[in-house]
């Protein structure tokens, strides 16, 4: 695309005033006001105001030249009011030559602002936050043209930023007169709690932005030229991805790189951005306006796909930050303090390997799930995830001190000093309840009525193996192998998968190692692979169902594993089984391998057991055909739960709303482990419900005595089970566990068992 010339090389009349009143005071009160002069001298307009929107939503005259001064932090409107009132609300620049004659205005005679009759009023824009409304009103029936409405935007946004860059250092030079905005105050957000933990620590910006130093330019040639070499570099890399060359070092799809090619080359956008470098800011402040306004644009939207879209174009920016400015906005950026908390829209879990484990306290994610990758790794590494928490990149600057609850979801931002040691109490009384449960990391887990209990753990990365002894965990319950895979950048060689498997099996020792072969599709997808785009990929072709139609890559994996448990005890099982034949021919590729390593004349493992992961209720109605072909059984509670409720997992809106202890769930649990135990057939629950001491108790009284969990369940359960009568607390289910129940929990009879009995849940 050719660039126009462009013979601007100095920043305009405006800029250059906007510069003087920004280097003439630190305040921000004076700035307003050297601001609003300085407007209506270059604009030669008679008005110009500042409204900021105050907490409540009412927007205040903060500034003005030309109106009266006395209505000055007096004049207030409501949302939607008169024609600011719609600015602010749409977020869009309203540009009229008549204002009097538009249906929304209206008459504020406190103003005396009845001789003007144009009006141009522009959003003043931060994040997706409207922070308030910039003004210019003149008597003559003009209409600004675009180049006036593009140099207003710009000093709106320098004004958002420099709002915000003093709430940040809390809000000293503001001597706003009582308009608190709502980021330099402590703030409180609650999102979903992901992985457990409480975590202290200051803020830490995955991918920072501009700062507003940078905002204006100096040059606006020299500007225009790096924005075109930034577009340019970005549409190369955009193009190497949908073609495939950068495959390896992406982890998005195909088709989502698609939408990105299709925003890189978009005119609208980057005539903004173009637009925006042209009226005197730098290029990364270009990005941001633009980003801005989409942002405040689309965040109003209803409709989930322009929702999704502005997620696209956010990437995009990134990417185009990035481009423009190099390693500095890289993320995984190593420059983290010693108790960083880690804030971003979403991240990936080899992005979030990338930072230094030690000096990682906690992450904060406006988006995530709770059975995302991410999620799962940093309830393997102990480190708290509150994810889902809306707008907080609006509110956090890096350096914030930041209280993180991974047990509610909370996350204080600001904390108040009450917060603070309300919280580092708990910590107190968290540490003591983690040395309780270290106390008893030797003792087995035996219940008051004889049952041995086998706690065992999840795991999947080399990262997760010393949890097995600080744990006292009896084995690995569920070896989820696909994460080798998910973290790479490239498909694991084998070389590497069997160093994986055998390091796990050394790390056990005597306790045993169970392997999951790979259960890709749905959510967990593999960077280097193509996703087939599917209407409801959780009932997709996912997992065994890949592994039987397109045999190699399991076959691969089964000779790893074979050639990892050489000596040794091998356990195998095999994810997402429907059906009883599945299992079959899933076994004959395990049978094939072993058959050919024995050609090989390779070292065996002593012992080869071969499980099936019963995740389908179709299979629970055949677990006695299932088990003539399965040495053990794990119930996958998370899509059993899904697939019996009909509710997605990674679906906030619908992951809580069935309980697990519904009795008709439990009732589904207790056929599996009957079903399992009348065929002799070892049966255990590898789902998390495993590792929360109330289900545990539960899965006890209805006949698990194999539980494996994420590592912080350990303890916990543990204790429970210490204390825990399995008989009576079955005795105490079972009466409901029938096809009359009508209840829809019985987590309340449940927990007063526990309280009556003493069962630390
Ligand atoms: C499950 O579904 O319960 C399970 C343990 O497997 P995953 O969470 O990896 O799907
Ligand atoms: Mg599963």
């Amino acid at each position: 695309m050719s660039i126009e010339p462009n013979i601007k090389t100095t920043p305009p009349k405006l800029m250059r005033a906007i510069r003087e009143a920004m280097a003439g005071t630190e305040s921000v009160q004076g700035r307003l006001d050297a601001f609003v002069t300085a407007i209506s001298a270059a604009m030669q307009v008679k008005v110009a105001s500042v409204y900021l929107l105050r907490k409540g939503d009412e927007l205040e005259l903060s500034a003005t030249e030309g109106l009266k001064k006395s209505a000055v932090h007096k004049t207030r409107l409501k949302p939607g009011e008169g024609l600011v009132g719609h600015v602010s609300l749409t977020a869009r620049p309203l540009n009229l030559a008549d204002a009097p004659s538009h249906p929304l205005f209206s008459y504020r005679p406190e103003t005396a602002e009845d001789p003007f009759r144009s009006f141009l009023g522009v959003p003043i824009l931060r994040g997706s936050r409207v922070l308030g409304v910039l003004v210019v009103q003149s008597e003559d029936a003009r209409s600004f043209n675009e180049e006036e409405v593009e140099d207003l935007l710009t000093v709106a946004m320098v004004i958002g930023e420099i709002i915000v860059d003093d709430e940040r250092i809390g809000g000293k030079k503001a001597a706003l007169k009582g308009i608190t905005l709502a980021a330099t105050k402590p703030e409180t957000l609650k999102g979903k709690a992901f992985a457990d933990g409480l975590a202290q620590g200051h803020a830490y910006l995955h991918l920072p932005p501009v700062p507003p130093a940078n905002l204006l330019s100096e040059n606006i040639a020299a500007e225009e030229t790096r924005l075109e070499v930034g577009i340019k570099k970005l549409r190369a890399s955009v193009d190497a991805m949908v073609s495939g060359e950068a495959a390896g070092i992406s982890r998005a799809s195909k088709e989502i790189y698609e939408t990105y090619r299709m925003f890189a080359y978009d005119r609208k956008w980057v005539g903004r951005l173009r637009e925006a470098v042209h009226s005197g800011l730098t290029a990364e402040a270009a990005v941001e306006r633009v980003r801005n306004e989409h942002r405040a644009r689309l965040m109003k939207s209803r409709d989930a796909y322009l929702r999704a879209r502005l997620h696209d174009l956010e990437d995009l920016a990134n990417r185009l930050l990035r481009a423009l400015s190099g390693e500095a906005l890289m993320p995984g950026n190593k420059n983290i303090s010693d108790d960083a908390i880690i804030f971003a829209r979403e991240i990936g879990p080899a992005e979030l390997l990338d930072y230094d484990r030690d000096k990682l306290r906690a992450i904060v994610l406006e988006e995530g799930s709770a059975s995302s990758h991410t999620s799962i790794i940093c309830r393997a590494l102990g480190i708290p995830l509150v994810g889902r928490a809306e707008g907080v990149l609006d509110l956090i600057e890096t350096g914030d001190d930041v209280l993180v609850d991974g047990e509610t979801g909370v996350v204080h931002i600001r904390p108040l000093e009450s917060q603070i040691s309300g919280f580092e109490l708990r910590q107190t009384v968290r540490g003591e309840m983690a040395r309780a449960y270290n106390a008893l990391r030797l003792k087995p887990a035996k219940t008051k009525d004889g049952l041995n209990i086998s706690l065992q753990l999840n795991a999947g990365l080399l990262v997760d193996l010393p949890q097995l002894d600080i744990a006292g965990a009896d084995g690995i319950g569920l070896f989820r192998t696909e994460f080798q895979f998910m973290v790479s950048d490239f498909m694991p060689k084998l070389k590497e998968q069997t160093q994986l498997y055998r390091q796990a099996l050394e790390a056990a020792g005597d306790r045993p190692v169970t392997f999951r072969t790979l259960d890709l599709g749905s959510d967990k997808i593999l960077p280097y692979m193509d996703p087939v785009p599917e209407e409801n990929p959780a009932m997709g072709w996912r997992s065994i169902r890949i592994a039987l139609d397109r045999p190699g890559l399991m076959r691969y994996q089964l000779r790893a594993l074979v050639a990892a448990g050489a000596g040794k005890n091998l356990r195998v099982m095999f994810p997402m089984v429907t059906t009883v034949d599945e299992m079959i021919e899933a076994r004959a590729l395990l049978n094939r391998e072993i058959e050919r390593a024995k050609n090989l004349a390779q070292e065996l493992p002593q012992k080869i057991e071969i499980g099936v992961m019963l995740e389908t209720p179709s299979l629970a109605w055949q677990v006695n055909a299932v088990c003539d072909h399965a040495d053990f059984v794990s119930v996958g509670a998370n899509d059993l739960m899904q697939f019996f409720f009909a509710a997605d997992r990674d679906n906030t809106r619908v992951s809580d709303r069935y309980d697990p202890l519904h009795p008709a769930a439990l009732s589904i649990l207790k056929f599996i482990s009957v079903g399992c135990k009348m065929n002799d057939t070892p049966v255990s629950v590898c789902g998390e419900i495993a590792g929360r001491p109330l289900e545990a108790v539960c899965l006890v009284a209805l006949g698990y005595e194999t539980l494996s969990m994420p590592v912080t369940g350990i303890g916990p359960v543990k204790s429970a089970i210490l204390a825990l009568d399995a008989g009576k607390l079955r005795a105490e289910l079972e009466p409901h566990l029938n096809i009359n129940t009508r209840l829809s929990s019985l987590r309340e009879t449940a927990r007063k068992f526990c309280e009556r009995e003493g069962v630390p849940i």
